[in-house]
């Protein structure tokens, strides 16, 4: 299949699931994650429409934005971010999904401040158990979002997370479902607006958009499989 072939069937999925789970389809967005795939691979995907893309490494989003010198795309970072690369982040990122610890949000502000620039977040939640997940546990969420509203630089816009990686449904709408109720009490509580949800990647976005996600971040089903090793 083509790219542009793999970008309508995943956008075709996305509306059947939205269909589905009497969603409208305008209230979920899909986000191409477009890391380990080269900057011709970004461009090709620009030609059908998209002007937003994550990656998951600071230095691969540099690379990219620095080949396509394009002021119209928007760079998103999605994963874990060391606290020495806050520098790039905000050199090149519009959108930062990984905030996880109050440190990163510090060292953030400082060099916002410095930039002179707002940068738009999401609060990486941890939804379930795994060794291998990042994310904030969901217990600490609402006191720092009362921490970080102190923050002018930094604009939370809700809340990211990835479910457990396993074959079990339940348990990955569990996950969803966990950061979406986390979303509906911390709204309450703090009367904030957090309306952004970035839940759902390619194996498990159905899912996702049964329990109220906003923002499907997909990788190999638009771009194909990544090299296993990297
Ligand atoms: C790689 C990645 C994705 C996309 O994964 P696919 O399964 O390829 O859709 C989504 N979210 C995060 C945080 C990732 O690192």
């Amino acid at each position: 299949m083509s790219l542009a072939e793999q970008f309508a069937a995943v956008r075709e999925q996305v509306r059947l699931a939205c269909e589905c789970a009497g969603r409208d389809p305008q209230q979920v967005s899909i986000l191409p994650v477009s890391k380990t795939f080269g900057h011709e691979v970004v461009r090709q995907a620009m030609a059908l429409g998209e002007r937003r893309f994550a990656e998951n490494r600071v230095q691969e989003m540099k690379e990219k934005a620095l080949a396509l010198n394009d002021s119209s795309i928007e760079w998103v970072i999605i994963g874990y971010l060391q606290t020495n690369k806050v520098k790039e982040v905000v050199r090149y990122a519009s959108q930062l999904q990984s905030l996880d610890r109050l440190e990163l949000a510090q060292a953030l502000d400082k060099r916002l401040l410095q930039a002179g620039r707002q940068l738009d977040v999401l609060v990486q939640v941890k939804s379930s158990s795994e060794e291998s997940k990042t994310g904030m546990a969901p217990e600490q969420v609402p006191s720092f979002l009362k921490t970080v509203r102190d923050y002018d630089t930094l604009n939370v816009q809700g809340f990211m997370t990835v479910a457990e990686n396993t074959d079990d449904q339940e348990r990955v709408r569990r996950c969803f479902e966990r950061v979406r109720q986390l979303r509906d009490q911390c709204q309450d509580e703090l009367g904030d607006a957090l309306p952004v949800l970035s839940m759902g990647m390619s194996a498990d976005f159905a899912l996702a958009i049964q329990e109220g996600s906003t923002q499907l971040r997909i990788g190999s089903a638009l771009f194909g499989q990544r090299p296993a090793v990297r």
